[in-house]
């Protein structure tokens, strides 16, 4: 292995565990280790689909999000588990406790993304890249788990890398290197550009991460807005996001999102829409995070600059987009009184507790439809995370509101 000089300000890694509801199943049940498996949500019908798989199901063709019956099809062998949260969260602790023996920087993304700032570890663990290889053997040694990392000089590019060679690999990219290694790919690989946004590039030639770098500033803010100056300037390396310190990042304890529309919005149905659309967004945190809502908050500020708030609490925890929304309707169309245009309307799930934790289901509740719900709408979420953010939508958002978006978590 050839060492490659790297000559960074920072060095940042992004480590990803490769397939890692999947490894997990496999190292708590070894058996699993040479069969094809997948992690798929309920099986008794046919609409379960598959969540996560192994390398062997990988290779027969097996894919993210595609229902069990078709997974089938290509890989008769295929072995299906249903998935153990609780499980993935405590190896993912396991495995942050690797990376802090190495810096203090360590920032979750996701249950099994990382990233590090190991600038400061270098007298000690020698440089980037030897690091990822030491963490990469060591959680591997420890816990049986692969990773693919990413080494940089920014966030944008040690993602980038992490995703460049898998699984159980490391890939360096330099402020030397790095338009040689990366303008090549294509657009859609930079994090940020999100299907929709690559299709709209791509019109106007702009294909590859290259194209992006070299982009007409003004187009890019005409085509995504601020987002696009911003895309062109991580194409360039140009990101200077610190990654968070220890203790900096806690576990969310609400997930909000909200969107200011260009026009007030005067009746419930228009509000109905931008909470479908809220509410989807939340669904996906939610299973990224691998908590469940008890509540639903849902505040609204009218064009007089008033906020208002109106709270639910949910009959059972849940990751349902449709349960969130229809929720944050209802206490809505209860409780609104219509005075002025709305111009924000923020959607929140609260009291947040992990998916695993098994409540009783309140009697009165509607729980074999709630049920129901979660299972289209895991569907919805995988399609989404495939195909990007504007590939599936509820039919009454087809028409677009055109908005701007907001973080509230
Ligand atoms: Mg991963």
């Amino acid at each position: 292995m050839k060492t490659e000089q790297m000559n960074f300000d920072r060095i940042i890694l992004h480590c990803d565990l490769n397939n890692f509801f999947a490894s997990v199943e496999c190292v708590l049940n070894p058996e699993l280790k040479d069969k094809c498996i997948a992690v798929c949500g309920s099986e008794a019908d046919r609409r379960g689909i598959v969540l996560a798989k192994n390398e062997k199901a990988k290779a027969c063709g097996v894919v993210t999000a595609e229902p069990i019956w078709k997974a089938r099809q290509k890989c008769p062998s295929l072995v299906t588990v249903p998935p153990h949260h609780s499980l993935y969260h405590e190896y993912s602790k396991k495995v942050q406790e690797i990376y802090y023996r190495f810096t203090d920087q360590v920032e979750p993304f996701s249950i099994d993304e990382c990233y590090l700032d190991v600038t400061g570890s270098t007298a000690l663990f020698g440089n980037g890249e030897q690091i990822a290889y030491s963490i990469k053997e060591t959680v591997k040694e420890e816990l049986g788990l692969t990773i693919s990392a990413g080494v940089s000089f920014c966030k944008i590019f040690a993602k980038l890398g992490s995703d460049m060679k898998k699984p159980d690999a490391v890939t360096c990219i330099t402020k030397e290197n790095f338009r040689e290694k990366v303008w090549g790919l294509s657009a859609g690989e930079l994090m940020g550009v999100g299907r929709a946004s690559f299709e709209k590039l791509k019109d106007y030639g702009i294909c590859t991460i290259g194209d992006l770098a070299a982009a007409d500033e003004n187009l890019m803010q005409r085509l995504l807005g601020v987002n696009g100056v911003q895309l062109k300037q991580y194409a360039n390396g140009i990101d200077d996001r610190e990654v968070a310190k220890y203790g900096d990042y806690e576990a969310p304890k609400s997930i909000g999102h909200g969107m200011t529309t260009p026009a007030d919005l005067t009746d419930n149905d228009s509000v109905w829409k931008v909470i479908l659309s809220l509410s989807a967004e939340i669904g996906s945190r939610l299973w990224d995070e691998c908590l469940s809502a008890s509540g639903v908050c849902i505040s609204i500020k009218d064009n007089m600059m008033k906020t208002v708030s109106y709270r639910q609490k949910l009959a059972n925890p849940t990751q349902s987009p449709t349960v969130i929304a229809n929720a944050a309707r209802e206490v809505f169309c209860q409780k609104h009184k219509w005075q002025h245009g709305i111009r924000t309307v923020t959607v929140t799930a609260v009291d947040l507790v992990d998916s695993d934790c098994f409540c009783m289901p309140d009697m009165f509740g509607d729980y074999i439809k709630d049920e129901k719900h979660e299972k289209i709408d895991s569907v919805v979420d995988a399609l989404r995370r495939k195909y990007g953010n504007d590939s599936v939508k509820n039919a009454v958002l087809i028409e677009d509101v055109g908005h701007e978006k907001h973080d509230e978590a």
